[in-house]
């Protein structure tokens, strides 16, 4: 079986921001990731908010990422990581195709998008129901359609869209937002975007593909409903940690319980937007990496 000094799940910015600094501390350094490489950066239209790297597409803000940690020697494993336990005074980790065992784990997992938990909705995701803008906008150009949530992402996603949707409304389910105000004034400005506060989704109409919803007034209860040909979700996300349900401690949400030293038990370590913490950003994914790869490599000198 394939022996490393330190197992890496999650390829994203904490994960890659791990593995520089493992493999800067000498050590064999595998990381293992579903999907691509990037996490949830890769299809953030711009990055503006790095220190020192002005503006930056998230996708080259990944791949600069990746590639630093893979010039340095981080074997890449692209496969989904189905199990892991403790073996041997380490971590025995079952992914699609094999088994790899290393001293030490960095948990980097991340989180994915919040569903609006309404019925239809997985049947519909692709055929007018999105996660993202970035990705699916362009198939929406000329149409009318709703960006849900009143966070960054939401912002984010309503101003790329109102640049090639003929109409975009950005339906929240209160007055206050969660995103900068910085991005709201920027949305709020643009002609062919209306907010329809305190509203949300209470379902959605089409059989092979969406044609509206039906919004619920948060606060009268009145329904009403919108002709769309797009809604895209940006509800937040939740923590992808189910599988290390009894490795480590997990909070009501889901995220891992670790405070700024990222340390979630014997030999574990847990960095980016899978820990509990209030602010998830890149560069404090970026800054979990760095504590959680010195942490975990002090671990495997320490025998
Ligand atoms: P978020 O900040 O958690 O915002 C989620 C939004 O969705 C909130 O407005 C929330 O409403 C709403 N919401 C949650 N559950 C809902 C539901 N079931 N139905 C309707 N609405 C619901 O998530 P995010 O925008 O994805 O951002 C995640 C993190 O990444 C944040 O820390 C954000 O700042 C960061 N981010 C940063 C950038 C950047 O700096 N460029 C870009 C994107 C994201 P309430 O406010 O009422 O709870």
């Amino acid at each position: 079986m394939q022996k490393t000094d330190i197992a890496i799940i999650g390829a994203g910015t904490a994960g890659m921001s791990a593995a520089i600094y493992a493999k800067r501390a000498g050590k064999d350094v595998v990381m293992l990731e579903g999907y691509m490489p990037g996490g949830q950066i890769v299809v953030t239209p711009e990055v503006d908010n790095y220190p020192a790297l002005g503006k930056v597409s998230g996708y080259d803000f990944a791949m600069g990422l990746y590639n630093q940690a893979t010039e340095l020697g981080t074997e890449m494993i692209s496969a989904e990581v189905k199990k892991v336990s403790r073996s041997d005074g380490g971590f025995l980790i079952e992914y699609d195709g094999g088994e790899l065992w290393a001293k030490a784990l960095i948990i980097a997992t991340g989180a994915k998008n919040r569903k609006l938990e309404v019925k239809d909705e997985e049947k519909l995701t692709g055929y007018g129901v999105s996660y993202c803008a970035t990705c699916d906008g362009a198939f929406f150009r000329g149409k009318t359609v709703a960006v849900v949530g009143g966070g960054n992402t939401a912002f984010e996603d309503a101003e790329v869209l109102a640049s090639m949707c003929s109409k975009v409304y950005l339906v929240h389910r209160r007055e206050g937002f969660r995103a900068e105000p910085e991005k709201v004034a920027k949305v709020k400005n643009m002609p062919n975007v209306e907010f329809v506060l305190n509203a949300k989704v209470a379902s959605l109409i089409g059989g092979d593909k969406v044609e509206g919803v039906i919004l619920e007034d948060t606060v009268t209860g009145e329904k009403k409903e919108l002709k769309l040909d797009g809604v895209f979700v940006a509800v937040g996300q939740t923590p992808s940690t189910e599988i290390f349900e009894g490795l480590v401690r997990r909070d009501k949400a889901g995220y891992i319980v670790a405070d700024e030293s990222c340390i979630a038990g014997d030999g574990v370590f847990v960095a980016g937007d899978c820990r509990t913490k209030k602010v998830r950003q890149l560069v404090t994914a970026a800054a979990d990496g760095s504590v959680a790869a010195l942490a975990a490599s002090e671990y495997c000198s320490a025998d």
